[in-house]
Order: structure tokens, then sequence, then C-alpha cells
């Protein structure tokens, strides 16, 4: 019978026929395909616009911080720290929320994409709110899960796929649970993502091994009795029993068939209200960019596509507007180094330090902000003050100057003293102005 491992794979340079005491291994290594890394996130990113899911995971376009995956993530990382135990008492309240507490505060509003200081702290105000809640209705009830943020990658159908599951829960006889915390509003979602999950832990070979190290169980296998969405702002619970295998087969029909338009390149906008107004890549985008109005003059209609100038503009536009966004992610991570040196700097009691090629200086300069600004105006006139802050700035005589009630020729004296520049600032929007 023919070896297909040793036959030559260069007969031309071996002369007609192999030579029967040379051997030449075949190499599969080159034939060996790594399976593609795969999870219920990807899946509901392709099917909601594959477009989408090629800016985010293949072009890796960077994304503005969203607000609500930072308070869903410390929120899921105190529920973690809720339940990490090995045995009874659970942690007390008040140090559940120090640790909640501690992880908010490792990054600032900015970097967790709020619009202000003030959005952070009632956000903040809210999770604490919701944790007392969750832990007041439930402490007394609380039994040690089986895994915490139990995190598996299996292998099947030359996929790899991943799963973090909030909370696993063992039943008994090979039986578990899964629970899925969600911080947002929305009750209604599908079971796919737990059915994901349930197919998943079912072929991971991990768990069996975990239920007898942790509970003396040899078990043959692993079945999900029932999975469930926690909802923590409601305290409310959506059960679900385990799916039959049809609808299991029909979820993983869809995972294969969006892996494959993966494989193949299919990347299509799917624009729709939902999807557009969250995305980060309508600059990117054709559905944005081929329907954009351009601001103009002009008073007749200009054929954008074929003026050549039009076109180098909308280049120009929008290599403004990538660099501007890569400015702004730079200016980002400038900011949380700044913070973790400030840190430092504060805890040393220092006020400067070297690199191996930069040192840097603090200089500290104090900002205020006074709401009430007829209070202290109150203040500064009872205190003989107030001529003092009367000196002309600079915005104030452009206002005079803009004061469509000033004579002429006063306006015209002022001018004379004056220089005009007309300066141009772009403001730069993700074409839907978000
Ligand atoms: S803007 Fe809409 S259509 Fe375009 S990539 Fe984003 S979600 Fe898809």
């Amino acid at each position: 019978m023919k070896n297909e491992n040793t036959e030559s794979l260069f007969p031309e340079l071996l002369g007609t026929e192999p030579k029967k005491n040379i051997k030449v291994v075949k190499s599969i290594s080159s034939e060996i395909v790594k399976p593609m890394a795969f999870s219920f996130s990807k899946l509901s990113l392709y099917e909601e616009c594959s477009l989408k899911y090629k800016f985010k995971y293949i072009d890796k376009l960077p994304e503005e911080p969203k607000f609500y995956f930072a308070l869903g993530h410390s929120v899921h990382n105190a529920m973690e720290f809720m339940y990490a135990v090995k045995s009874p008492p659970f942690p007390e309240l008040r140090d559940v929320l120090k640790e909640f507490k501690r992880e908010w505060k490792t990054k600032n509003w900015m970097q967790k994409g709020y619009k202000d200081s003030a959005h952070e702290e009632k956000d903040y105000s809210k999770a604490v709110e919701m944790l007392k809640a969750y832990y007041e209705k439930h402490h007394k009830t609380f039994i040690v899960p089986f895994l915490l943020e139990y995190s598996a990658d299996v292998e099947a159908d030359g996929l790899r796929v991943r799963i973090i599951a909030d909370k696993i829960n063992y039943l008994g006889n090979g039986e578990i649970e899964i629970v899925d915390y969600k911080t947002g509003k929305n009750i209604s979602r599908s079971a796919d993502q737990v059915h994901l999950y349930q197919k998943i832990c079912e072929l991971d070979p991990r768990l069996k091994d975990k239920i007898h190290q942790i509970y003396g169980d040899r078990v043959q296998s692993v079945k999900v009795r029932n999975m469930e969405y926690y909802y923590i702002p409601g305290l409310k619970e959506i059960k679900f029993e385990r799916a039959p295998d049809k609808d299991i087969e029909k979820l993983w029909d869809r995972v294969l068939k969006a892996a494959d338009g993966v494989r193949a390149a299919e990347f299509e906008p799917n624009p729709g209200e939902l999807q557009c107004k969250f995305c980060d890549f309508k600059a990117n985008c054709p559905i944005f960019t081929n329907n954009k109005s351009i601001i103009t003059d002009e008073k007749e209609p200009i054929n954008y596509d074929k003026d050549e100038e039009y076109s180098k503009l909308a280049a120009l536009v929008d290599e403004y507007g990538k660099m501007f966004n890569r400015v702004n992610s730079f200016n980002k991570e400038l900011e949380n180094i700044k913070t973790e040196i400030l840190k430092v700097f504060k805890k040393k009691k220092i006020s400067s330090y070297s690199g191996k090629n930069y040192g840097l200086n603090t200089k500290k300069t104090e900002k205020w902000t006074f709401e009430d600004r007829e209070a202290i105006i109150n203040i500064l006139k009872t205190q003989g003050l107030y001529d003092r802050v009367l000196a002309p700035v600079l915005k104030n005589i452009v206002d005079v100057l803009n004061d469509e009630s000033l004579p002429e020729s006063v306006r015209k004296k002022i001018k004379e003293q004056g220089d005009k520049k007309e300066i141009f600032n772009f403001e730069v929007n993700n074409i839907s102005g978000r």
C-alpha cells in the first residue's frame, strides 16, 4: 500500500522515480488550520451588522469607551467578590461596596466614557443602590457557587468558542445551573447567549474534572439543567429550561454560518436605528459616507461624485477625522498614564522624576469655578472689591463690538485699535454628530 507520507514531493529533483533509499517526510504543519476564535458577542455583532464586525474585529478600528460597559464591568466585579469564598461566611456588604469603589476608581469618568463627572457620580450611586438591594434580598440564602467568571475555550467544527459564565452552581449528578448577570434595563433578551453556554459547557472536558476536584463526584458527562439571566437593577430572574437539542442545533448552525461569512470575507452594512446609533464606525461606513450632506454656500446642485475636488475633499475629511480620533485616543492614554504617575508622586510626596529618556516636573495650578455668580458679586460689592475685577477682558470687548446697539462711530474707533485674524476650527464628528 502506498504510504502518503513517504512519497516524494519533488520527483523532478530526484529523477522520474523516487529513489528507494530517500524518504521525504511530508510536512503536515502547513495543512493544520488554526480554529477560528469565536464567541457569543462575535455572533451577535456579525448578525447585527457584518460590516461593523469587520471594523471591530478585523480592522480593529478604535472605539469610544462606553459608560454602560464600565458600569457593567464594575458591578460584575463586585458580584464576583460577593461570592468568592470557599465556604461561608460571605463578605459583609460594606466590603463588597469597598471593592466596588476600588474598582470603579481605577478609571476616571473620561476613560469610562461618561460625558462628565456628574453623570459618572450618578451611575456610581445607582450601582451602589443596586448592589445594596441585591445583597439585602439574597444574602441570607447565598450558596457557595461551583465556579465564578468561568472562562472556557472549546474547539468544535473548526472554531474555538470562548464563553465566560458569571456564575455556575453545581446541582449534583453532573448537573449544573448557569447564571448570567445583566445590568441593563432590557429584560426581554433571547436565550441565545445562555444556550450557547449550554452547548459549550457540555462539550467542555474540564468541567468533569472540576466537579471531581471540588465535590468528589466522578461523572460521565456534564448536563446543564437550567440557566438564568439575573437583571440586577430590577432584582429579576428570568429562568430558562435546558434547551432541546434541536434548538441548540439551530443556534449552532447560525454560529457556523456567521463563521463561514467571516472566512469568506462577507461583510455587508446592515443599517438600522439601534445598531447605527451606537456604532463608532460611521465615518468608515459607506451607508453614512455615501449619503452625507455637504454644507455649502453654492445654490446650484453639484454632482459630488464626479467633481474631482470634492472627491479629494472627502478623502481629506476622512483623513482628518481618522487622525483626530487617533489624537483623542492618544490623549486618553496620556491621561491614564498621567493619573498613574500622579498617584505615585502623591504617595512618594515628590513632584519630579526621570525615566531613561525623559524627565517630568509637576507644576500645580489651581482652577476655580464659581457656580453662584450673583453671590460672588454680592460679596465683592459689600467688601468694596468689585472694581478690582472689572478690568476689561478681551471677551468683554468683543461682546461690546458685537452688540448691535453700539453706535457705528464707536465700533469703528474700537476696531481701529485692534487687529482681526480669522481662525477656523473644525468640529469633528462621526457623521451622525454623536
Ligand atoms: S453605521 Fe450602521 S451600517 Fe454602518 S457599520 Fe455601523 S452599524 Fe453597520
